[in-house]
Order: structure tokens, then C-alpha cells, then sequence
């Protein structure tokens, strides 16, 4: 099978890494990719949301799958372009990907779908929003309505600082607070049948003890050693399967990875968010703990096929993602400086290794940080600590002038 993966981050590093190593893939490729992924896949230059670019590139590849990886090409409608041209491809139609391009849509699927989540208000005028604040009380949780990456989000205590956010972004999501740990859970479907992964958990904050702002995420771990048992079972009953049939049920099926960002507050398991895509940097560490080769799972989704095939495998160890941010990361990151020690970081046995993010290749051997996270550096382990240990030595070998990561990925659940 040849495969096009889309997209240019450390999530898409690394499902090019496991495409690479599936014996069923015979060629990858991959559009925009970074400097990393042009390791394991022939990249291509291509404008990732124009539907007609990706088109035409994976009908000149003779593509048997495109695994779109971002969230802005999905909204963009670029794997109905794939689907109306009869390439198989894994990730859902815009219509369904608003779960993820519109808080609003998302509240309203889960209301009619009876999924647990916290209660909110649509406002777009400040008197709607300061209605709102007032009668769920602090703390505040106010939500741009559209794409954000990751990053639309203001929890606070601060009135004022929650109608500024409101203000700013126009429409938006006013909800109750959860209290309780996070889970993201990811679900591979074709529209009907899903199947769940492994549950993970990231590290949203940029600093220390969940401190400084929101981020595309600055860490991962899985498995959770503290997860309520069952709670995989409980919540594809409660959330995924329902949703996924509600979908169905409009027309609008979704197929490709629905992905639930869930609380597990002291008033049960309720949604926090959905994403239409893989979250990015969980991605690194289920990937790194699932045996079954991955082409054969995306492509089940993409033809409608899921129920045929075998129960995923999984490795029973740990793995634990840290990752390496450019200075200034998030509010205004720093690119253009030179990466060392990415050879000395990968363990010979594979235990440990790079993903990238955002580095571009110099022409002269080099490799320079390209965007606001650098690298996802990924290991393995028997158990947590010993994976964290592995992740940690592997980031000190690395140097960035002005890089920044956090300490304390996965440090509590490894005790
Ligand atoms: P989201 O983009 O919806 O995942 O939100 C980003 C982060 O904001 C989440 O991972 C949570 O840490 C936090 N957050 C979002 N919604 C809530 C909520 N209702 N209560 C508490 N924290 C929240």
C-alpha cells in the first residue's frame, strides 16, 4: 500500500514513523512533513488545506490511503476532495469535523446524543457573556467558538479577564467548571464501528505544575496507572458510540479518529472537547505502545471495515513524550535556531527517539527550529518511570538556544 500522510508536526512524525514500519506500506510520503519525517517519507510541497493540491498529488502517488493529520484541512473539506475523487482516506467530512471546528455544534451533537458534558451558553454580545459568568460563578471557562488550536481557551478567576476573552473572540462557549483529572481518549471509526485506543494524558500548560498559559500541549504519558478500571469500556458506551450514531443518524457520518478530551470530575465522566483528529503530542505515546501495524487500522476506517478486523495489540509498558518549545513559545516563539544532539538522543534499541515539530532543514546538514514546538522527544519503558527517565536523558542531550520544556511530565503518575 502507498501512503500519503498530510500534515507537518510531531503527531504526523509520528504516524509516519509506525506507517514506516508496517510491512504493508511499500512507499510513504508525506505533505508538507518537516525535517524529521523526510527520514522515514518522500515529502512534497503542497498548500495542506486545497483540497484540489492533495487530490492531484495522491493520484500521481497512486495512493491507497491519505491519513490527513491536522485539524485545519478536515475543516477545510480537504477529505471530501479525496473522497469525491474515490481516494480512500482516513479522517472525516467537514460536516462531521465541525465536532472539533465548533464548540457550539459539538454541545448541541452531545445534548441530542445525551453525552455527559458541562452545562454551557452560546453568547456573542458582552451582556449575554456577563449573564452567563454570573450564573455558573467562578472559576470562569470561556471558549472561542471556532479553531483555536488548542489555544482558545481561558480558564480564570478573573471576571474581567474572562469578558476581555469573551470580547475578543465574538462568539463564544460560556461553561460550567470541572473539577478532576483529565483523560484524552482517542477512537478509530468508520461511522459505525469504534474502536477505542489506549487513554493517554498531556500537559496543556506551558510551565511547571500546571502553571503560564495554554499550549498545543507540552507533554504526554499513557497508560494512566490511576484511571478508574473500566473507564474505557464506560466511556465508549457513554460518549463515543453514542455520538459516533448521532452523527450517522443526520446523514453526516464520522469516520477517521474522534477524539474525547474528558474530566473525570467528582460528579462523574464528562466531555471537555472533541477533536476530529489525533491530539497532538498523545499521539506519540499510544502510537509508541500499539503492536498491531497501523496502515491496516486507518484503512479499515477509510473503507468501512473496522468490524472485521482483529483486537488492536498493545504493549503492557509505558511511554512518555516530553516536548522541546522555542523560546517565547506560545505567545511569540523564536525560529531559526540551530538543533544539536539529535543523533545522541535516539537509544540504539529504540527505546528512545526524536519526533519533530516544527525544524526545517538547513542545505548545509543542519537542522533549525521552524515553529513554537521543536520536538516531541518519545520513550518507552517497562513502566513510567523508567520511561520518563529515558525521555529525560534523551531531552538533555538535545541543545536549543532559548528551548524550554517541562520537568515534570508524567512525574506524579510515575510515583
Ligand atoms: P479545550 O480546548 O476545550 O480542550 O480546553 C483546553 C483546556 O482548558 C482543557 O484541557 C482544560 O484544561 C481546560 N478546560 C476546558 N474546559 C474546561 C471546563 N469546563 N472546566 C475546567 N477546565 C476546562
Amino acid at each position: 500500500m502507498k501512503v500519503l500522510v498530510i500534515g507537518g508536526g510531531a503527531r504526523e512524525h509520528a504516524l509516519c514513523r509506525s506507517l514506516s514500519q508496517d510491512p504493508a506500506v511499500t512507499e510513504l510520503h508525506c505533505a508538507p512533513g518537516n525535517a524529521g519525517i523526510a527520514q522515514v517519507a518522500t515529502v512534497h510541497q503542497v498548500d495542506q488545506s486545497d483540497g484540489a493540491q492533495v487530490t492531484a498529488l495522491a493520484r500521481g502517488l497512486g495512493a491507497g490511503l491519505v491519513v490527513v493529520g491536522p485539524e485545519a484541512p478536515l475543516v477545510a473539506g480537504v477529505a471530501d476532495a479525496l473522497r469525491a475523487a474515490g481516494v480512500a482516506v482516513f479522517g472525516p467530512s467537514a460536516e462531521a469535523a465541525r465536532l472539533e471546528g465548533s464548540k457550539a455544534f459539538a454541545k448541541e451533537v452531545m445534548a441530542a446524543a445525551g453525552v455527559p458534558t458541562a452545562r454551557s451558553y452560546v453568547c456573542t454580545t458582552p451582556a449575554e457573556a456577563a449573564e452567563a459568568l454570573d450564573a455558573f460563578g467562578a472559576p470562569y471557562v470561556v471558549k472561542d467558538d471556532g479553531l483555536a488550536a488548542g489555544k482558545g481557551v481561558v480558564v480564570t478567576s478573573d471576571r474581567d479577564e474572562a469578558l476581555a476573552h469573551a470580547a475578543a473572540c465574538g462568539q463564544v462557549v460560556i461553561e460550567e467548571y470541572l473539577d478532576g483529572p483529565e483523560v484524552s481518549l482517542f477512537a478509530i471509526t468508520d461511522g459505525t464501528t469504534v474502536l477505542p485506543l489506549q487513554p493517554a494524558q498531556d500537559f496543556k500548560r506551558a510551565l511547571d505544575g500546571d502553571q503560564g498559559p495554554n499550549t498545543g500541549g507540552m507533554g504526554a504519558y499513557s497508560p494512566l496507572p490511576w484511571a478508574p478500571e473500566g473507564l474505557v469500556e464506560e466511556v465508549l458506551e457513554t460518549v463515543l458510540q453514542p455520538t459516533v450514531d448521532e452523527l450517522r443518524r443526520r446523514g453526516t457520518p464520522f469516520s477517521g479518529l474522534l477524539y474525547a478530551g474528558l474530566a473525570l470530575t467528582s460528579r462523574g465522566t464528562r466531555v471537555i472537547e472533541f477533536n476530529a483528529r489525533f491530539g497532538d503530542p498523545e499521539t506519540q505515546v499510544v502510537l509508541a505502545r500499539l503492536r498491531t501495524p497501523l496502515a491496516g487500522v486507518l484503512h479499515a476506517s477509510a473503507t468501512g471495515t473496522l468490524d472485521q478486523l482483529e483486537p488492536l495489540r498493545w504493549d503492557e509498558g509505558a511511554a512518555v513524550t516530553v516536548v522541546i518549545a522555542a523560546e517565547g513559545y506560545p505567545a511569540a516563539p523564536r525560529t531559526g535556531d540551530p538543533i544539536e544532539g539529535l543523533a545522541e538522543a535516539e537509544a540504539a534499541d529504540g527505546t528512545a527517539y526524536v519526533l519533530h515539530a516544527g525544524t526545517k532543514a538547513a542545505g548545509d546538514g543542519r537542522v533549525l527550529s521552524a515553529g513554537g514546538r521543536v520536538l516531541s522527544v518519545t520513550a518507552t519503558g517497562a513502566g513510567l518511570a523508567e520511561a520518563r527517565e529515558r525521555a529525560y536523558r534523551a531531552v538533555e542531550r538535545i541543545s536549543l538556544a532559548g528551548g524550554q520544556h517541562r520537568g515534570d511530565i508524567a512525574l506524579k503518575a510515575a510515583q
